[in-house]
């Protein structure tokens, strides 16, 4: 990557606290609980207190509903509303979602005016803002895998927090709405011209049914050039695949291998 590009990253990334470079966990503290809060108040995101103030923020565009589609549908979702970007997110991952596990992301919490305390939530919960979702844990281990490491990847990238929590098994994940728009636009903006078609709104689907993709977890010593010959693959497709914009892989992370 060019000098000019690296620094205007690093400086796009500065703005909004930025975050800095730790360990991806999807394990929760009141660290994480507290990232989340302030990328909250840096966003100048409104709490809604009502069910009445999540309405009127629908009828102003602030908000947006959760319809479900092929890919993701909800689940005892009483307020199936979010900000567009959560949504361009859950759209965009349960795509590849579906894609690698042959069935549907569910939704099961969305937007939470603050009237609806549930019991375990936190004072300085982020879902009355509509920038979360609550996503059910994957009951086929494969599956499972599959969006551990993607959002710990997408954690890693800094356009999100994601914690996997166990009373009822599911994972929060609050979406940063600036970093995960630029994250999505470089994508778009960038290196694979067969995904280039469709707006970050629209969920994309590859123009011809293709054989099925597998995933490989990264051991300690692995790189995206060794996994990628071993695959028969070019880093580039690896990269599209795995909607990674830098080569930098972990331990334990999971990618998609994508079918030849
Ligand atoms: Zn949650």
């Amino acid at each position: 990557m060019p000098i000019a590009r690296t620094t205007a990253l690093l400086l796009a990334s500065a703005v909004l606290a930025a975050v800095p470079a730790r360990a991806q966990s999807l394990q929760g503290s009141p660290a994480s609980i507290d990232r989340m809060y302030r990328q909250a108040q840096a966003h100048d995101l409104t709490f809604y207190r009502t069910a009445a103030g999540v309405r009127g923020a629908v009828r102003d565009g602030d908000l947006v509903r959760l319809s479900g589609n092929s890919d993701y549908r909800l689940s005892g979702v009483s307020q199936p509303f979010a900000l567009a970007i959560t949504r361009t997110f859950v759209q965009r991952l349960a795509e590849q979602y579906h894609d690698e596990c042959d069935e549907r992301l569910v939704i099961t919490s969305a937007v939470r005016p603050r009237s609806i305390r549930l019991v375990n939530s936190t004072e300085r919960t982020v879902h009355p803002t509509g920038m979360a979702v609550d996503i059910r844990r994957p009951a086929n281990r494969r599956c499972l895998n599959w969006l551990r490491g993607r959002l710990s990847y997408l954690e890693g990238e800094g356009v999100l927090e994601a914690t996997e929590e166990h009373r009822p098994p599911h994972f929060h994940v609050a979406v940063y709405p600036g970093p995960y728009r630029r994250y999505i636009g470089r994508d778009d903006a960038g290196v694979s011209a067969d995904r280039r078609t469709a707006s970050a709104e629209t969920p994309r689907r590859p123009a011809a049914p293709r054989a099925r993709s597998s995933t490989y977890r990264v051991r300690e010593g692995d790189s995206l050039w060794d996994i990628a010959r071993r695959h028969n693959l070019t880093v580039e497709r690896l990269r599209t695949a795995n909607d990674m914009r830098s080569t930098r892989i972990v331990a334990g992370q999971v990618l998609i291998i994508p079918a030849r």
